[in-house]
């Protein structure tokens, strides 16, 4: 019989994707007809567990300590291992994301056991827990299982719905944890302003830019001035996650005329990423394999571009509009104006 442990480090409340990996806990032991435990850590990691109070876990573990509301290893590492310890488990399951990547194969090692990261499902092969996982830039996926225990696993965000339940009030198990070791503070963090990150990966759209926005038009002119205008309006107003194909992030790296705000994180494709987004919408782009293979797990897609030939009209795209993208943009933009006020 597995004993299943789903982990995450808390704030206030737990993120979208630690809500996604819960789910994926609850229904891998629903699915072994087994129960699942909840271990969680942070400073004080009541009012996250009060908020999955109804998840159904048969235990909540907790380790509770300032230090461990850092995001660090030593911490987190030595949290996490005395969670899965005390819960006795055979399958550990956290969400992915910087934390957990980061200390996944550590725990594993210091438990004895086996970690696999980015997997994009759980399921039950022969009554045993069985993951699905993407090779080769997502082309193939495989489904494995292992001898090994405990498997620790790190669970991609959108795979799952998030749970979703009533809060309510959760008997924590406290556990204790003293880390040794600890060199680094974390004295604050710098990012960009809201309005300048243009990667979000909880967006509903995905919005793609091709080199066609920086080449010469019908009328002759080269309008990246407007063409940069018209994007960045529309992701403030859309709160879309910007993507770009290949061709147009490597022309800042010529120095040539661009867009300045795209860089080579924001390529989509085969050397690119693999985002998830319920939607998406590609402009002045031609749709080739290298850059649609990227759109693998974008659930509805739709293409703006001005050649009724091009990769996207061949199958690749739910919906092709063939028009200028310079004008139709301009529309949506006036249109979501008048909607959201801006
Ligand atoms: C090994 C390998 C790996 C690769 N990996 C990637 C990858 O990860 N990601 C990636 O993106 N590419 C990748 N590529 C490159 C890929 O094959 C294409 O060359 C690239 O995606 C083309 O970019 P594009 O569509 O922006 O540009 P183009 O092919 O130049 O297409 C521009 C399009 O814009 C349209 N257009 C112009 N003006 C307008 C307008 N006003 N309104 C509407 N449409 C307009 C044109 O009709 C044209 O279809 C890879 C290639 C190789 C060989």
């Amino acid at each position: 019989m597995e004993t299943i442990l789903f982990l995450s480090p808390t704030e206030a409340a737990l993120s979208k994707s630690a809500l996604e990996a819960l789910a994926t806990a609850k229904q891998l032991a629903d699915s072994l007809g087994t129960t699942f435990s909840v271990g969680l850590w942070g400073d004080n990691p009541q009012s996250a567990a009060d908020g999955i109070a109804s998840c159904g876990a048969e235990k909540f573990f907790a380790v509770a300590g300032a230090e461990f509301a850092q995001p660090r290893y030593a911490t987190d590492a030595a949290a996490a291992e005395a969670l899965a310890r005390v819960a006795g488990a055979t399958v550990v399951i956290g969400p992915s994301g910087s934390r957990w990547n980061r200390v996944a194969a550590g725990v594993a090692h210091r438990l004895g056991g086996q970690a696999d990261s980015h997997v994009t499902g759980l399921s039950v092969s022969g009554g045993s827990p069985a993951i699905a996982r993407w090779y080769y830039r997502q082309r193939m996926e495989g489904v494995l299982t292992r001898a090994r225990r405990p498997w620790v696993l790190a669970v991609e965000s959108g795979i799952a719905p998030a749970w979703q339940g009533a809060p309510g009030s959760a008997a924590l198990v406290p556990v204790p944890c003293t880390p040794s070791g600890i060199r680094s503070n974390v004295s604050g963090i710098e990012s960009q302003a809201a309005d300048q990150q243009t990667i979000r990966p909880d967006a509903d759209l995905l919005f793609v830019t091709g080199a066609g926005w920086t080449k010469k038009q019908p009328d002759g002119q080269v309008k990246t001035e407007e063409a940069q205008k018209l994007i960045l309006d529309f992701l403030r107003l859309s709160r879309a996650s910007l993507g770009s194909t290949k061709s147009l992030v490597d022309l800042s790296g010529e120095g040539q005329a661009t867009l300045t705000f795209l860089t080579h994180m924001n390529q989509v494709g085969q050397t690119g990423s693999t985002p998830r987004h319920p939607k998406g919408l590609s402009t002045c782009c031609h749709g080739e394999e290298p850059h649609t293979v990227g759109w693998r797990f974008v659930g509805e897609r739709r293409a703006i571009s001005l050649d009724p030939n091009c990769g996207w009209s061949r199958g690749k795209a739910d919906v092709l509009y063939v028009a200028d993208a310079f004008a139709v943009m301009e529309k949506v933009n006036a249109l979501l104006a008048q909607k959201v006020g801006g």
